[in-house]
């Protein structure tokens, strides 16, 4: 090409150009390739940046792209100039005069007819196009629903945090909150109901958790929460509170419905050191999380359901069950006025023909992991009740205390299925007293009171059982069907060498007293405990002093032999 028609080319360029510079709502710009002033603008470039003609002319493609510094642009259309290439193209930002900014897409050309060369850059406001994909990454990392992080985010984030955590050796927490009965929800009151149930969880959970704090929806009514820094005891009470915040229940189409959660807890170094095990052992701890009255449990080896040891436990407690091969031992209550026997307490006992017999606080445990609690105890109930209609027809007028655990009280079709034994076996319903430690009653009051009220109406006696172990008050006794209260075996057992229990156990006496309850002292081993449980006015005692657990042929005898058993000069 020589000098002269490139010139004439480029004039007529020019010229074509011109009106499309004046007219275009695209925005074009031309500018000098050695100066990088810029010599024409479209008026689309002009409106949109806020510019006039003049001003740009003072400005270069620098002045309105902040992510580049002149050595990047260079660096940039240099292939321009050095022919290598006929176009750039790449995407950044432009500035406008009153500071803000869009995203673009830039095609850079350089126009060598001219003289000096002139570059002509074609630019595309590529917001929608960004939001557009900002759009696809959120769906590919949040939950819709709830707008948290879903699955693919939270192990990013937690993958990072336990680097973060291996590098600088703190603790690192990870939560898993179970969303109970949501199927319920679902079914009762349809899934747009279900979906604001999670959706309200979702936000009231964010409420409790700092910024630098996960929490992701990973499906249905599950999520997962990272406490960077956090340990199973910050954890623990930073459950707590979610457990709280979830209390007041969210009221739809005028009908309140219950947030309840289960929640399980992991943590970074002691219960795992990759993001695969946290997860899974979280999982785990959810799991039996479901079968503590509190709803609250960490991760604990015992209760890894790929544990053989507990796998094979398992197994052999169920089997035991179906075949009936757990046994109940009797201990009596003697009535302390009298000297006499008055009743007897079942204690759960499972003799092993490898171990021995193990002791039902080592087993029961896991009987409420499996999900085993109701046919255990409807098991140990059904043993008591034919030994009462046993009793019965032979004239031992005896009646009969069942544990019962802390499951059962959540348990409403346990009442009737009590009764059903009762009448099968024709024994009056008064005969038998339920045994129920506090702990539950105190941690799930309004669904164990349910419980508790229907087995009262029933005609069943309700005993308070452990008094004195956990959170004890007595205000709170007040409002429950109980007819009696066992003191817990450690204050009894410390009275004889200490003021304080002493004390304690009286104060208990006169209060309990003063609710209408009969009191029963647990574990006296010694005749001076009795002496003072004596003047204390306490009305029945238990322990080994008396007799130990017997199995009810053993049990027969001693009624008519011990001087604690029958009276029988009577
Ligand atoms: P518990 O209901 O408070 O039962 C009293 C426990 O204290 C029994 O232990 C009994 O053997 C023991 N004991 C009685 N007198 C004395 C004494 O003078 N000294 C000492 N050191 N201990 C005494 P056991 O049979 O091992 O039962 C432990 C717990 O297991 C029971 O405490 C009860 O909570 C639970 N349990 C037992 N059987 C059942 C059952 O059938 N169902 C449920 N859910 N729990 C049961
Ligand atoms: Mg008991
Ligand atoms: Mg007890």
């Amino acid at each position: 090409m020589t000098d002269i028609s490139t010139h004439k080319e480029s004039e007529s360029l020019l010229a074509r150009m011109g009106q499309i510079f004046q007219h275009s709502w695209n925005e074009i710009y031309t500018f000098d390739s050695d100066s990088l002033l810029f010599i024409e603008v479209s008026r689309g470039a002009r409106e949109n940046l806020g510019y006039s003609h003049e001003e740009l002319r003072q400005l270069t493609p620098l002045d309105l792209k902040p992510e580049y510094t002149f050595d990047q642009f260079e660096a940039l259309i240099s292939p321009l100039r050095r022919l290598e290439k006929q176009q750039v193209c790449f995407e950044t930002e432009h500035r406008r005069k009153d500071g803000s900014k869009y995203p673009i897409e830039v095609r850079l050309q350089l126009s060598d007819t001219e003289k000096p060369h002139v570059f002509i850059a074609i630019i595309q406001d590529i917001s929608e196009r960004k939001q557009y994909i900002n759009e696809l990454e959120r769906r590919a990392l949040f939950d819709s629903l709830t707008e948290l992080p879903n699955r693919a985010l939270l192990q990013d984030r937690l993958n990072h945090c336990l680097q973060v955590s291996k590098r600088s050796t703190s603790p690192l927490s990870v939560m898993i909150i179970n969303l109970l009965r949501l199927k319920e929800i679902n079914s009762l009151l349809g899934h747009h109901s279900g979906d604001l149930v999670i959706k309200e969880v979702a936000a009231r959970v964010k409420n409790v958790l700092r910024e630098s704090d996960t929490v992701a929806r990973m499906d249905g009514g599950k999520f997962t929460v990272i406490l960077p820094s956090a340990t199973t005891k910050q954890a623990e009470v930073i459950a707590r509170k979610i457990q709280e915040v979830l209390e007041k229940p969210l009221v739809l189409v005028d009908m309140p419905v219950e947030m309840e959660v289960a929640i399980g807890i992991a943590q970074y170094p002691k219960h795992g050191d990759s993001t695969e095990i946290l997860l899974r052992h979280a999982d785990i701890a959810v799991r039996s999380a479901k079968n503590e009255p509190s709803y609250l449990s960490l991760y604990n080896g015992e209760d890894d359901p790929f544990s053989v040891r507990r796998l094979r436990l398992q197994a052999e407690i169920r089997r035991a069950i179906s075949d009936k091969e757990i046994i109940v031992h009797y201990q009596p209550k003697i009535d302390v006025r009298t000297g006499n026997v008055a009743s007897v307490e079942a204690l759960a006992r499972w003799p092993r023909p490898s171990e021995g017999m193990i002791s039902p606080a080592d087993f029961i445990p896991t009987v409420e992991q499996s999900g085993l609690i109701r046919p255990f105890t409807l098991l140990i109930l059904e043993h008591a009740i034919k030994q009462l209609a046993l009793w019965s027809k032979d004239n031992i007028d005896l009646t009969v205390s069942v544990n019962l655990s802390t499951r059962n009280l959540l348990d409403i079709t346990l009442p009737d299925s009590i009764a059903s034994l009762m009448d099968l076996h024709q024994v009056h319903h008064s005969r038998l007293t339920l045994e129920i430690t506090e702990s539950v009653i105190m941690s799930r009051p309004e669904r164990s009171l349910k419980t508790l009220n229907q087995l009262h109406a029933l005609g069943f006696n309700l005993s308070i059982d452990d008094f004195g172990k956990d959170h004890s008050s007595l205000t709170y006794l007040k409002s429950l069907p109980a007819t009696e209260l066992k003191i817990d075996r450690s204050f009894i057992s410390a009275m004889s060498d200490s003021e304080q229990d002493k004390q304690i156990v009286r104060s208990t006496i006169d209060l309990a007293h003063n609710l209408g309850l009969h009191v029963v002292a647990e574990g006296i081993e010694e005749p001076e405990t009795l002496d003072l449980l004596r003047l204390y006015s306490c009305d029945y005692a238990q322990g080994f002093y008396f007799c130990r657990p017997l199995p009810p042929d053993e049990l027969e005898h001693w009624l008519y032999s011990s001087p604690w058993g029958f009276d029988t000069q009577a």
